[in-house]
């Protein structure tokens, strides 16, 4: 124990508004899985050595006395506390105030965020860990001491908390560095002060870290190794099962889901590296979430270099989580060199092409687990296929798709699926874009097609226009939007049909310029109008969505097409006054612009001009 100098100041400190917010969740919280309070400790010490590893690398003094690197847990059942101990970096009293006063964690920040958009506290928890706080589940106070490596004994320092509005702090003279943390257990959390339960929940949660973890058997007794203490990737994969990969993984990524797949491999010859990377099954909570970078960090030797190292995976498989341990790179290395270093770029190369790889062997074997992971991050990956990169091809056969063939709620069709079985005259892959799947399946542009049985993919990301229209051929063959361009079915007769009295040519005059063109068309059976667009134009649905991140396109009118088979056109071909045809004009173009989804430019004139034609019909029928 420390010899602490009684005359030494006390200051009291209050916690920021953050910290309160998350304090009053936790104290009052009803999580069942009260346990992870452990984990989150041991996952604080298990962080505390390997920055002391780090950076020992320049400055080797900093260890102290015994050289292992270690992690302690203690109890004392009749003073109720339990504590977790590491011969670590610890804390100065400026970082302890920081970093258990203030939220720095970013586990934290993302639970403070999920908590004002109302989620549910329980699982909110189990979903972030909550970090160092979760200790107040199970304790009434918590006390932590704390020496940063590299600092004289007198310069440690104790927080004391109840985990109210906040926390004292004195100085203290601590022989080692490291921390400390001791809780004072609460009457209603005494199953963790047992030996037994506490060793569980360490093979449990914890396993995996790579540093020796001992329990004290109460008081006394002799302490005991109780995790394996090797980096889990340094171990061959028979060694480990599932359930250790797993739990590997919640360390990794702060989530408590169950990883879809992983990757373990270790790549020798001329640049040598092991990674362990895995898929999470869930998308991420938060959707800014989804812009960040990926979760790879990185180790040389085992040493931890640095977080979301970014280089070791392209950014359209950001969703990728794990660790590369790149033996050959430098310890010093930083984010700036690791941008230019060869070595780098191969592991990324090697990285990508193993992700991929394992994407394929899911897709193959499991459809139902790949349509979960297509679900959570088809949107991301879809970005690989529009980059040009080796790994493009690889990234288009796992692109999947819904199709009018299919009427499944999850997108289950590749590009293979569909050149497989399309029509033997068929030149061209059909795909129609849509806001959603109900308005696609339902769309004027589709009717010819599904008459001629011909498939059409059906896609609702906002990406997808983009993405038909940059793709490569696929197999010698072009991915052709339907609602873009001319249409040439193949065996069909594709001569627009004989017109018609000059419709078209009075519709357009009354339209002015917010279409092109107004022509007669073969695509429709049901519906009397529809857009279509310039091969390389945007769609009204692509400029609502640029719109509605702040931007404009230049204006560019679609053409109209109308269906003379319709009875509302062969009608409006009977009317002789512009003035009557004025409003069926604008209907045609506004239910045209309705199908997709579209409002009309002005809806109460459309509404107006409605009720207008329904009483002149009323009117017309006395
Ligand atoms: P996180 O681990 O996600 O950063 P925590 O709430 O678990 O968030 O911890 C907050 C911070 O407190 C840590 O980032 C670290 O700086 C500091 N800390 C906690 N425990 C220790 C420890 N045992 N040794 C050194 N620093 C620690
Ligand atoms: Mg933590």
């Amino acid at each position: 124990m420390t010899a602490d100098k009684p005359a030494k100041p006390v200051a009291q400190r209050r916690f920021k508004a953050d910290v309160r917010k998350v304090l009053d969740l936790v104290v009052g919280s009803l999580y069942t899985h009260q346990e992870i309070f452990l984990r989150e400790l041991i996952s604080n010490a298990s962080d505390a050595l390997e920055k002391l590893r780090f950076e020992a690398v320049q400055n080797e003094d900093l260890y102290e006395g015994d050289g292992d690197l270690k992690i302690r847990v203690e109890y004392d059942a009749e003073a109720a506390t339990l504590s977790v101990s590491d011969n670590g970096i610890g804390m100065s009293d400026e970082e302890i105030a920081m970093h258990l006063g203030t939220i720095a964690g970013s586990g934290t920040r993302h639970l403070l965020e999920s908590m004002k958009q109302g989620g549910d506290a329980p699982e909110l928890i189990g979903r972030f860990g909550v970090g160092f706080y979760a200790a107040f589940m199970v304790a009434d106070r918590v006390v932590v001491e704390s020496r940063r490596a590299g600092f004289s004994r007198e310069q440690g320092v104790r927080w004391s908390s109840k985990g109210e509005g906040g926390y004292s702090l004195e100085a203290l003279d601590r022989p080692k560095h490291g921390t400390r943390v001791t809780l004072h257990i609460k009457k209603v959390a005494e199953e963790f002060l047992d030996g037994t339960r506490l060793r569980g929940i360490v093979h449990r949660y914890s396993d995996h870290v790579g540093f020796p973890i001992f329990i004290a058997m109460d008081k006394g007794s002799r302490e005991a190794q109780v995790n394996q203490g090797t980096a889990l990737w340094t171990r061959p994969k028979q060694e480990l099962n599932e359930r250790e990969y797993h739990e590997f993984y919640r360390h990794l990524s702060h989530n408590l889901d169950t990883p879809l797949c992983h990757v373990h491999s270790r790549v020798e010859g001329k640049v040598e590296y092991t990674c362990l990377l895995y898929i999470p099954s869930e998308p991420p909570l938060l959707p800014h979430e989804q812009q960040q970078h990926h979760n790879v960090k990185l180790y040389v030797h085992r040493v931890f270099i640095m977080d979301r190292a970014a280089d070791f995976l392209p950014p359209w498989l950001r969703f990728v989580c794990g660790i590369v341990d790149a033996g050959g790179l430098p310890l010093n290395i930083s984010r700036e060199t690791l941008q230019v270093n060869r070595e780098v770029e191969a592991i990324r190369q090697g990285c990508t092409r193993k992700v991929l790889e394992m994407l394929r062997r899911t897709a193959s074997k499991d459809a139902g687990q790949y349509a979960k992971f297509w679900r959570a991050f088809g949107t991301v990956l879809k970005e690989g296929a529009l980059e040009e990169s080796p790994h493009r091809d690889d990234v288009i056969d796992l692109l999947r798709f819904h199709s009018t063939r299919e009427d499944r709620d999850e997108p289950r069709v590749s590009l293979k699926d569909y050149t497989e079985r399309m029509q033997a005259a068929q030149q061209e892959l059909y795909c129609l874009t849509a806001d959603d799947l109900q308005t696609a399946r339902h769309s004027p542009h589709l009717e010819m097609f599904k008459e001629q049985d011909l498939e059409v993919l059906l896609m609702t990301d906002a990406i997808d226009e983009w993405l038909v229209m940059r793709m490569p051929e696929y197999q010698g063959k072009k991915l052709r939007l339907l609602t873009h361009g001319e249409l040439e079915i193949p065996g069909q007769d594709n001569a627009m049909p004989p017109s018609d009295s000059g419709l078209a040519g009075r519709i357009a005059t009354q339209l002015g310029d917010a279409v092109s063109a107004v022509r007669m068309s073969a695509r429709m059976r049901e519906s009397a109008s529809c857009l279509v667009y310039g091969d390389h134009d945007p769609s009204s649905r692509m400029r609502r969505m640029l719109a509605a991140n702040g931007r404009t396109l230049p204006h560019a009118a679609p053409v109209l097409e109308l269906n003379p088979n319709h009875a509302l056109i062969q009608q409006a071909e009977q009317l002789d006054t512009d003035e009557s045809l004025a409003d069926i004009a604008r209907l045609l173009l506004d239910q045209a612009h309705l199908s997709e989804g579209t409002l009309p430019a002005d809806p109460t004139g459309f509404v107006q001009a409605v009720n207008r034609l329904l009483l002149a019909r009323s009117t017309g029928s006395d």
